[in-house]
């Protein structure tokens, strides 16, 4: 089979392997669908905070085979499996932080998303972590289920209500996920960024206003639009430290920011910190997702609430892998996918 092989820092090749040997509990799926995400990209090069980088975690596909052992599934079922799945039980899950939990990273997709065939630890099979597809949600569509899931788990963190302003920095596939989500939430949603195609997505997807970055002041903007007030809520939905700086100046006192793009690694912020304490600022950050929010988020697909299949730009298949990481790179797009 063909998988991508990631050999150090931007060495990257499609490579053919025999398919992952199955363990007593495992699924072997068969990747129909994979979403190209920006955490892979920083892995390429060498710069994402995780060791051992394992690349694709936006799989879906179809149950190919399993290891002894294995209730509830059978082979052609079609799914949608969560790469990392916590305990549940231990201090940190018990206390909202279940993404840090120390088992909720010790397995993932073997060898990886990026692959014609992979591997489901009985771990993630046993934790509730491989969700079965309704017929009507597609393959494509079901590889954008852990990406949105991420930014429901983010929305819930924050706590938004319907009288707020929610500023959501940066319109790519993950600032517009965002926007869906909090739309059914009902606050008045604005949008920058500093690519024009990119806004005009979130504003298809529910933004009462959207700005251009490169051409306004965003930060006089959004206090022009509250009142003078600022946004209740601003959410990073990029790794750009210039993201965290308008978010700092574009929030209220007393507001809340939450930092969900992945900075990459070693970024400094030039900012006055005395200015977070006089506005009693509260920064959150909100770090992958659980079954909680890939379960709601699928039901929200299968609901047609959210509608997150135009966000796909760009498909290429796995043999393709290099080009699909070149496209991204240059940046003009929405989400890739890379198919079989
Ligand atoms: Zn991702
Ligand atoms: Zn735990």
């Amino acid at each position: 089979m063909k998988h991508v092989l990631l050999k150090s820092a931007g060495d990257v090749s499609v490579e053919e392997t025999t398919p992952p040997a199955l363990n007593q509990g495992d699924i072997l799926v068969e990747m129909k669908a994979c979403g190209l995400c920006g955490t892979d990209l920083e892995k390429l090069h060498g710069r994402y905070v995780a060791s051992q980088p394992v690349l694709g975690h936006e799989a879906s596909g179809v149950v190919a085979d399993m290891g002894d052992g294995v209730e509830g599934f059978n082979v052609g079922d079609r799914v949608f499996p969560h790469h990392h799945v916590p305990c549940y039980k231990c201090h940190f899950c018990r206390n909202g932080s279940e993404t840090m939990c120390p088992h909720y990273r010790a397995s993932n997709l073997d060898p990886g998303g990026f692959s014609e065939y992979f591997r489901v630890p009985a771990w993630n099979v046993k934790g509730g972590g491989v969700l079965k597809l309704p017929s009507n949600l597609s393959f494509e569509e079901a590889s954008l289920i852990e990406p949105a899931a991420c930014c429901m788990r983010s929305i819930n963190r924050c706590d938004v209500s319907e009288d707020e302003t929610v500023l959501v920095v940066g319109a790519g596939p993950i600032g517009v996920t965002h926007v869906q989500l909090l739309s059914l939430r009902g606050p008045k949603i604005l949008v920058s960024d500093i690519n024009s195609t990119r806004l005009q997505f979130a504003e298809r997807s529910g933004a009462s206003a959207v700005y251009d970055a490169t051409k306004i002041d965003v930060p006089s903007k959004v206090r022009e639009e509250t009142g003078g007030i600022g946004a209740d809520l601003v959410i990073v939905a990029s790794g750009n430290a210039k993201a965290m700086i308008q978010a700092l100046n574009s929030v209220r006192k007393g507001g809340k920011i939450c930092l969900f793009g992945v900075p990459a690694k070693g970024t400094r912020l030039d900012y006055d910190f005395s200015d977070i304490f006089n506005s009693e600022v509260s920064i959150i950050t909100s770090n992958a997702a659980t079954e909680v929010e890939t379960k709601a988020t699928l039901k929200l697909m299968e609901e047609h609430r959210l509608d997150l299949l135009f966000l796909i730009t760009h498909r290429f298949r796995l043999d393709e892998f290099e080009k699909a990481v070149e496209t991204a790179k240059q940046g003009n797009c929405g989400k890739i996918v890379i198919t079989p």
